[in-house]
This record gives C-alpha cells, structure tokens and sequence, in this order.
C-alpha cells in the first residue's frame, strides 16, 4: 500500500437489530482504528449515539426517537465532522445473510443489492437494517465502493452433514439450509491464532461466541466446520432473549393448541425467550450474575450447561480438541461462566488457572488443551476487506 493510500480512511457499519456499531479506520494493510462508537436504543424514544475517538475520552449525543436510517444519517454527519467531509474512500457492511451464493466479502452494486434483499426473509430482523445502512451509506458517500461482509459466508465450507436438515431434498435447494452466523468473529478469531497460539492455528478448535446473540464454531484447520446456529440466529445455544435449539413440535403446538399467530411465537422466540425468559429478570450476564434469585442461577446454568453439551457435540465432530477460545460480551468477561463451561472437562484435557480466569487472561488453560479469551473485533474484518479492495 502506498503512503497515499494510507490518508484514506475507511468506515465500518454494523448495524444490529436495535443498535449499530461503528468505525473509522485508516486505510493499510493492517488497518489503524481512529474512532468508534454505537448508536443505541434505536425505535423507542431515547436513541443514543456514543463516540469514542482514541485518548480524546468518548462524546455522547441524545438522538431521541430515530430508527435505524435516521441514526445512520446522524452517525455520518457527526463521523465526517470528526475527521472532515470527502475523507472516506470506502465503506464496509456486515451483512447477516449472503444466502448460498456470497462466500467472500462483495462489492455491493445495484444487482448484488436486490440479490441480498431476497434475503430478507431468511434473516428478519437483521437484512433489512443492512439494507438501510447500504443505502443510507450509498447515498451519503456517492461513489465511494460499498463491500458487504457476510456473517454467513465463513460458514460456507461445512460439509453437507452440518449444512443440511433431514427435510425432502426440494427444501435444501429452495436455501433451507444450516446457514451458521456470527462468520466474521470467528474470522477474526482464526486470523488471530497464528499470533496468539501458533500451536493450534492449524489444528481443531472451538471458539465460543457469547454475547447477547451466542454461538459456538468448530473450526478445523482454520475452516468451520459445524456451528450451533443452523437456518437463523435462533438456533443452538439459548441467548440473552432468544430461545436457542428447540423441538421444532413446540412450534406446531402454539400454533395449533394454543392458537398463537406466527408473529406472537417470534416474538416469544426472538424477545421473550433465553435468559430473560428463563429467569424472568434481564437478559443481561452481569445482572444475572448479581442475582441470588433461584431463576437466575437456573438460567445461568441452563446457559452453561449447553455450551458444555455442544462442547461436547463439537469435540466429537472434530475428532478432539487442541483449543477452546472464548469471545464476545460474556466469553470475555465472565470469569463464572468460564470456569462452569470448563468444570469436569479434565476428559478433553481442559483445566483453568483459576487465578488468569480471574483476570480474564489470554491464557486460562493449564492443561493439554490451549484455553484462551481472546477479544473479538468484527469491526476490524470488515475494515480489512476494504482495505483489500481499495489496494
Ligand atoms: P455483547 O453482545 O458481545 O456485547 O455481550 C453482551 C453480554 O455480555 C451481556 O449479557 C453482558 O451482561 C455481558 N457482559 C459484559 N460484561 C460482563 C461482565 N463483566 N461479566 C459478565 N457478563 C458481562
């Protein structure tokens, strides 16, 4: 890269069903961060938008009622006052569902556009908010190349056992497939191995996502292999407020027994479910955590009892493990958590340093198996890909 391509700077948009994260980078082989922020609270009354640029500590801003455009027009107009208006040379997306056919970051033109918003419905309450950001960014930056970064797209190498369901064949190619997210941590999970554990970089892995939204990866060779989330982001493990795996006759019973519309068992299923539902107190770790009420701790050890279950699932698939990563929200904070999923595990060669779990150190592991915390930053792929495309 020349010393002039490294005066451009790159935006990064990730917009999420009620908040949308955001970055500026300059432009390099390696991208440098210059800021980041979060628009928060978006569709009810009291949006938020949060700066953070480097040492200069973080701005604030009340955005009131917006949805997801209004703040996007907000986030650019505040970003480009921050490093000057023309500076951006190019735009990168994280895009939950890129369906069969998008397997690599993409350049996002008219045609890939209307190719991603036939998505929509295989990922509802994400694609259309990707969309927005698109066309919102399209319009503020004319010109300036857009790429999508796919969630799905890092999942695409999973042999057909892991990518189908045992449903008649018509279904598999009508797209009624184990799609898997959370693509591009788990990108930058496996990007970060050579440096951190070059040990294992190259052997069988499983990196467990946990935030709000969770999921578990096993990764061979630097390919995933299996995943916990299957057709949507409702699968596999149970998640702030979203059900995880369930018996699919569950469903037809609220349909047909207890009359419920398919809106209502969205709701139920993305909103009201997981460990808001399960301890009927929040949907967030830290509070649960803090809670001695008996619904709390058994939410807590529902969460944790199907990760060690998938563990499990995942450590059969790959045939062992050389490595087990945490990231995300509660994988790289959550000390308990942590040491509840590696409880009993000395039979996959897992055991913790209680103390380095404490201090949410890289290495936790003391024995055969590598266990490490390692920050997640989706952010950065994206800036990467377009880094490569400006190049
Ligand atoms: P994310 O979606 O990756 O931002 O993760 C959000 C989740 O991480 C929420 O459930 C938080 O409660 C949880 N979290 C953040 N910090 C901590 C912490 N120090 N201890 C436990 N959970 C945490």
């Amino acid at each position: 890269m020349t010393a002039q391509d490294t005066d451009k700077l790159i935006l990064t948009l990730n917009a999420g069903s009620s908040s949308i994260k955001f970055a500026v980078y300059r432009a390099a082989d390696e991208p440098a961060e210059v800021l980041r922020g979060l628009a928060e609270k978006l569709g009810g009354g009291d949006g938020q938008l949060h700066i953070h640029r480097g040492d200069d500590g973080k701005r604030s801003i009340p955005l009131g009622a917006v949805d997801h455009a209004g703040a996007i027009d907000h986030l650019i107009a505040e970003t480009t006052r921050e490093i000057g208006a023309g500076t951006i040379a190019g735009v990168g997306h994280r895009i939950a569902h890129g369906g069969t056919a998008f397997d690599r970051p993409t350049l996002l033109t008219d045609t890939t556009i209307a190719d991603l918003a036939k998505l929509e419905p295989l990922a509802p309450l994400h694609q259309p908010h990707n969309l927005a950001a698109i066309a919102a960014a399209r319009a503020a930056f004319r010109d300036v190349p857009q790429i999508g970064c796919f969630d799905t797209a890092f999942h695409r190498s999973h042999p057909w056992v892991n990518d189908t369901f045992a449903l008649p064949r018509r279904f598999y190619d009508d797209g009624v497939r184990r799609y898997g997210f959370h693509g591009l941590s788990y990108d930058y999970i496996t990007g970060t191995l050579p440096r951190v554990a070059p040990d294992i970089a190259h052997g069988r892995v499983v990196v467990c996502h946990l935030g709000n939204g969770a999921s578990m990866c096993a990764i061979q060779d630097g390919k995933s292999v299996a995943s916990t989330m299957g057709f949507s982001a409702l699968d596999g493990l149970p998640m702030g407020t979203r059900c995880g795996q369930l018996d699919p006759g569950v469903i037809l019973y609220l349909l047909d027994a207890k009359g419920m519309t398919s809106a209502e068992i969205s709701t139920l299923l993305y909103k009201d479910s997981g460990l808001k539902g399960l301890s009927g107190l929040s949907n967030d770790m830290r509070e649960l955590e803090a809670s001695d009420a008996p619904e709390a701790r058994q939410a807590l050890a529902y969460f944790t009892f199907r990760i060690r279950r998938e563990l499990g699932a995942m450590a059969a698939v790959l045939g062992g493990i050389d490595g087990l990563v945490f990231c995300g929200g509660i994988g790289e904070n959550s000390a308990r958590v942590r040491a509840d999923v590696c409880d009993g595990m000395a039979w996959l060669g897992i055991a913790l340093d209680a103390q380095a779990n404490a201090a949410n150190a890289t290495n936790i592991g003391t024995g055969a198996t590598r266990v490490l915390v390692i920050p997640t930053d989706e952010e950065r792929v994206i800036a990467r890909a377009v880094a490569a495309h400006l190049h």
